[in-house]
């Protein structure tokens, strides 16, 4: 039933695409030199409900079920393997009035988000300094993740974790007492280490931080970060960490990281270790820059070919180019495609057209 469904709606959606292109053409000409470099409208389909898209029962989280790893792929309850599509929310501790019921449920319900990321700040201010406050925000967003039934990923978002291992093991003892029995709940032990060795100083973070969280949590998909800001996944490809559910954390941003980042990713791939981009953008790596709707969309295919879940950075209404919101949109949600950005539009549309629609 659902194969038939989707083969009926990409039909459909080939059709508007097509019909997108011939209204486009006949004014590829007035383009001016400023729009040289835009990617045509055309990359960017528009999303329109059929009727064979219409809801499904339940939620994300009861659709799909708790995820596992086997081999190198997240696999649902029925072990087919899942791809999720949705959001990472910004340090916390410097944009956290998104951390909102309201905001996860918009996500939910607006853009088809199936998963978002909590990216709790641990320096600069964050979870070292306050971590009462720092802590209470992760967990708002992960209890309004499981009202809605969403996947939601625990970000321990942190550059130097290795000097925090005393920190990391205490909050996610605490996460993994609190949620280790809601299938929603993904740990992310460490976002973007630096350029410091994967066997002897990122894996043995790893494997303590993973041994706190199996002493009260069995199962739970955990998501590791790998050397060079979460790209090094080869390098941990030939190293992996003991134990099960554990997958590992790829990061791009698509006008900087391209093809090669893709090989480094398919020779992880094909060492056996599954993967999940937590964080991506669609601008260059220092999160700003114009949209490269053309790369990105290659790595929406690279994605999707591969069955790898996608967080896109970020929920938040900073002056950067991949910020998904314009600045002073509301902590309630309710936005409208003017108060989103570029990278914004072009995320939710991917998001809208490819992820299972719930009630
Ligand atoms: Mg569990």
């Amino acid at each position: 039933m659902k194969i038939m469904r989707n083969t009926i709606f990409f039909k459909r959606l080939k059709i508007h695409v097509a019909f997108l292109f011939l209204i486009t053409v006949p004014f590829q000409n007035c383009k001016t030199s400023k729009d040289a470099n835009v990617a045509p409208v055309t990359a960017t389909p528009i999303f329109t409900p059929t009727p064979e898209a219409a809801p499904i029962e339940g939620n994300p989280v009861t659709y799909f079920g708790a995820l596992k790893v086997v081999g190198n792929k997240i696999v649902g309850k029925d072990d087919k393997a899942v791809q999720l599509r949705g959001m990472s929310l910004f340090w916390s501790q410097w944009i956290g009035k998104y951390y909102t019921k309201d905001v996860v449920k918009w996500l939910k319900n607006d853009w088809s988000s199936n998963i978002v990321r909590a990216a709790m700040a641990v320096e600069e201010g964050g979870y070292l300094t306050n971590p009462e406050a720092e802590k209470k925000k992760v967990f708002d967003v992960v209890d309004a993740a499981i009202e809605q039934g969403l996947y939601v990923i625990i970000d321990w978002h942190d550059h130097n974790a290795t000097k925090h291992l005393k920190e990391a093991k205490k909050f996610f003892a605490e996460a993994a007492q609190k949620y280790g029995d809601k299938p929603n709940v993904i740990y992310e032990p460490f976002n973007e280490p630096l350029q410091i060795s994967w066997s002897s100083a990122i894996k043995p973070y790893h494997q303590a931080v993973i041994d706190t969280i199996r002493k009260h949590d069995a199962d739970n998909l955990i998501v590791c970060g790998t050397p060079t800001w979460s790209q090094d996944v080869d390098i941990a490809a030939n190293d992996p960490l003991v134990g099960t559910n554990i997958a590992y954390t790829l990061h791009f941003y698509s006008g900087t990281h391209k093809q090669s980042l893709r090989d480094k990713a398919r020779t992880a791939l094909n060492k056996g270790i599954a993967l999940m981009v937590t964080e991506f953008g669609t601008t260059d790596a220092s999160g700003d820059g114009a949209v490269n709707q053309a790369e990105t969309s290659t790595w929406f295919t690279f994605l999707d070919e591969n069955k790898i879940s996608w967080c896109n950075w970020s929920i938040a209404d900073k002056a950067e180019g991949s910020a998904a919101l314009r600045f002073g949109a509301s902590a309630a949600g309710a936005w409208t495609s003017s108060q989103l950005t570029e990278s914004g539009n072009f995320v939710r549309n991917e998001m809208k057209a490819k992820n299972l629609k719930f009630r």
